[in-house]
């Protein structure tokens, strides 16, 4: 028997092993539960070097990053545009265009309209890179990207912080890590792209086949930026240098809101019914732990609740990630309490819900969202109304943080 990830059970899916494998035999490919995950495609093949089980973050308990002392700070960019169109405060978009602008290449995600998926791609432009504003909340395909990386160019790559954790023991492995510069973020999780098909088949019979989605959009501010938006329109016919606005298009705009009747995708993805087994698990990245130079996320929480255009946590964990903030002209930065950083954010990893298998079996079948909702999502709500209270109470006293 060889020893290679082929042992390992419900992993990330981050896609480095692909990347590391010197005889190409691991690909990523969707799981029944629709998720990605690592297969081999010739065991034979296997030379048993052992490198896919050296740079797999899963398979290490430690993070590649260790003894980090973490710095807190505030942030957005001072272009009122950027900031608009990015989810949070557009720190991250702005990072990636000042390493650009110094001869880096940048790897961030996009969405694929064919393909209906995110995924990693490179960019050596920052007009390249512009697809990879605002949060797409579905796990990334990385293989391309990750395996297109070259020893002898500078990178910055950005992704999810597990993606993120076995990319720098990729990088480490190659004696390559000072060419780059690596960023993640808080990380709710990633949902099932069984989940995701269904929604956006059930929207596209509404609206008809999707040319450009957005899962965030602050036409009605910051806190409010929670929509989902689904357009028949090319991405080509988006000015990606104005706000959102394709309303003024005048073709069929799917436009849903998390709050006020609720999206059903937001139900779904941030009441943790079918997020990557992993993230109930085995994510070791919350609040502070992580393997990246620098990481982001929404500054939620009191302190910033007025605050409506867009404010990014930015906490910084490397001399280089420091280097770079120090130079970051483009963005007013202010340093803040930890504890203010992680208001809002989530603590601990979600229990597996009781209903999690049963409801990726029903998923995936273009059927109704809102019958599966309604057949095995609602009747396990109403069981657990009382520790939804509990846990209500306790976001309101503070003591328990529950994620957005
Ligand atoms: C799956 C997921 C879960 C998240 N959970 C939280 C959370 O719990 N708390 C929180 O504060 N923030 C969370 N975020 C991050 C947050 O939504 C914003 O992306 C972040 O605050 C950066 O915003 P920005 O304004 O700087 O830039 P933006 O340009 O809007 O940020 C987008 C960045 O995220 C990357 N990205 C987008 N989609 C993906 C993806 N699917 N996989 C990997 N990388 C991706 C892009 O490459 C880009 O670098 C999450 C993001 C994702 C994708
Ligand atoms: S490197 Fe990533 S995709 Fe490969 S086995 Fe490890 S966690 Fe899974
Ligand atoms: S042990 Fe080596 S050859 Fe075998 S799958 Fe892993 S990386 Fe590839
Ligand atoms: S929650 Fe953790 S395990 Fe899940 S995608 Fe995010 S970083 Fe990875």
């Amino acid at each position: 028997m060889k020893n290679n990830i082929g042992k390992l059970k419900d992993c990330y899916g981050c896609g480095v092993c692909t990347a590391v494998c010197p005889v190409k035999i691991i690909n990523l490919k969707e799981n029944a539960g629709g998720f990605y995950s690592p297969q081999i495609s010739n065991e034979e093949k296997c030379i048993n070097c052992e490198l896919c089980l050296k740079v797999c973050a899963f398979n290490h308990k430690e993070l590649s990053l260790q003894n980090a002392i973490p710095k807190s700070y505030a942030g957005y960019s001072k272009n009122d545009i950027i900031r608009q169109r990015c989810s949070s405060g557009g720190v991250g978009f702005e990072i990636a265009r000042f390493l650009i602008e110094k001869g880096y290449k940048a790897c961030g995600v996009r969405y694929d309209i064919s393909n209906e998926r995110a995924e990693h791609f490179i960019a050596s432009s920052v007009e390249e890179y512009t697809p990879s504003i605002g949060s797409k909340y579905i796990q990334s395909f990385s293989q391309t990207a990750f395996s297109e990386i070259s020893r002898k160019e500078k990178y910055f790559v950005s992704g999810t912080p597990c993606q993120i954790d076995s990319f720098r023991r990729y990088i480490r492995h190659l004696k390559i890590e000072d060419n780059f510069i690596l960023l993640d973020f808080f990380c709710h999780g990633v949902p099932s792209m069984l989940l995701w098909r269904d929604y956006l088949h059930n929207v596209e019979k509404e609206i008809g086949k999707a040319g450009f989605v957005s899962w965030r959009n602050k036409t009605n501010g910051w806190h409010d930026s929670w929509n989902m938006n689904v357009d028949p329109v090319e991405s080509n016919d988006i000015d990606w240098h104005n706000s959102y606005n394709i309303n003024i298009l005048e073709k069929k705009h799917f436009y849903q809101s998390r709050w006020k009747g609720g999206d059903l995708f937001y139900k779904f993805f941030l009441s943790n019914y079918c997020l990557n087994k992993c993230c109930y698990k085995s994510c070791k990245y919350k609040c502070f732990l992580s393997s990246a130079d620098i990481r982001i996320g929404d500054l939620w929480g009191k302190t910033f609740k007025d605050e409506n255009l867009g404010t990014n946590a930015v906490i910084v964990f490397t001399e280089n990630g420091a280097k770079i903030l120090e130079q970051l002209k483009q963005c007013n930065l202010s340093p803040i309490a930890t504890n203010t950083c992680v208001e809002g954010q989530m603590k601990k990893c979600p229990s597996l819900p009781l209903i999690y298998r049963h409801l990726l079996k029903a998923l995936g079948k273009d059927e109704p969202l809102q019958k599966t909702f309604n057949h095995i999502v609602k009747p396990y709500r109403l069981l657990t109304i009382p520790k939804r209270i509990m846990n209500l109470i306790s976001y309101k006293l503070g003591i328990k943080l529950i994620s957005h």
